[in-house]
């Protein structure tokens, strides 16, 4: 089977008055029809701005300079916009961090989503009001005949997030980027939104593509993960792997952030320093300076992409010898995580 989207080498970058900023730096990685995959990392390592890549919807000062954006065989960023027009939306649509901005609140729901589903779907009107109110249906509105005429204003935050899911599915995409779907949230309805994410990309067999920072929701959706650090990718493999077997110090560096009953510590373990600015980002491997494993040649030779298995990389000059001294609270991780499974 083939990648229904292919990202391969991709670099971007942002022109500002402070100088270049190195985004997105040799990013690689593939999603696989229907499969839904993770993309996770800290805030400002590159994973929004994958997603804006891909969907070119940069801002005026952003390229991609090199490097493909393969869509079903077709490089994206070599299509006339009228094409990518098409593409945007009815093939794949983006699911965005915050409802209430993506919602036009001087117009109502009904006018919000017909629109988009005549012009993609090719219907009228009637039509389209008919798609709209079932798909906000599926995705738990109740009385959806009746609130499709509402304002976005007249909604809860899980609410709006639920007609934002509902005007993506409308269109029938093939894959979906949800980006951050419940960062906006408080906690009682992300478990609902995320809930009916999974339901409806189970239900309609999407490709999928969930940015997120929370490897909670990874866990929870996926079955396969990209771990982005300083616009590039550091390991990628399958969820079940990368959570019983993590090979890069930034992935155990994540886990070991992570809140958690089983630690006998008092303390929050925490990853030193801060994500790097790309502007000038550091030299060779980027997290050099928060790594407590690095070395002489981590700040004067870029790691290589070391090929694990056909779905496993991992991009560390010493992920060999780190495997020898593994922290305890990982390995209980592995034990349970493998028990669950
Ligand atoms: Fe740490 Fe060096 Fe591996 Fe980078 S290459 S993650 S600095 S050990």
């Amino acid at each position: 089977m083939k990648p229904i989207l292919d990202i391969q080498d991709i670099y971007t970058y942002f022109y500002t008055e402070s100088g270049v900023v190195e985004a997105l730096d040799g990013v690689s990685f593939d999603v696989m029809p229907g499969e839904p995959v993770g993309i996770v990392g800290e805030s400002g390592c590159g994973k929004t701005v994958t997603a804006h890549s891909t969907l070119r919807i940069l801002p005026k000062n952003g390229k991609t300079i090199a490097g493909k954006i393969m869509y079903r065989g077709t490089n994206l960023l070599d299509l006339p916009d009228l094409q990518m027009r098409r593409i945007r939306g009815k093939e794949i649509a983006m699911i965005f961090q915050d409802p209430m901005t993506s919602l036009n609140p001087i117009f109502k729901i009904a006018d919000q989503m017909t629109e988009v589903i005549a012009l993609h779907r090719k219907c009228n009107k009637k039509e389209a009001l008919e798609v709209a109110i079932e798909t906000l249906e599926q995705v738990g509105i109740s009385d959806a005949d009746k609130r499709i005429v509402d304002y976005p204003h007249q909604f809860s935050g899980g609410m709006r997030q639920r007609i934002l899911i509902a005007r993506a599915l409308a269109l029938q995409p093939s894959l979906l980027i949800a980006d951050e779907p419940t960062t906006a949230l408080d906690v009682t309805i992300q478990a609902q939104v995320l809930e009916i994410i999974k339901e409806m990309q189970q239900k309609f067999g999407l490709a999928m593509m969930l940015i997120t920072h929370n490897l909670g929701v990874v866990a929870e959706i996926t079955k396969r993960v990209h771990i982005f650090y300083g616009g590039r990718v550091v390991e990628s493999g399958p969820t079940v792997e990368i959570f019983t077997d993590p090979k890069h110090p930034y992935t155990r560096a994540l886990f070991d952030s992570i809140p958690s009953l089983e630690k006998d510590k008092t303390r929050l373990e925490t990853i030193p320093g801060n994500v790097p600015r790309l502007i000038n980002p550091p030299k060779a491997c980027r997290f050099h300076p928060r790594c407590k494993f690095a070395t002489e040649v981590c700040s004067r030779v870029r790691p290589p992409d070391v090929w694990l298995g056909p779905q496993k990389r991992v991009v560390c000059h010493h992920f060999e010898e780190l495997d020898l001294h593994v922290d305890e609270t990982i390995m209980r991780k592995r034990v349970k995580v493998q028990e669950e499974a």
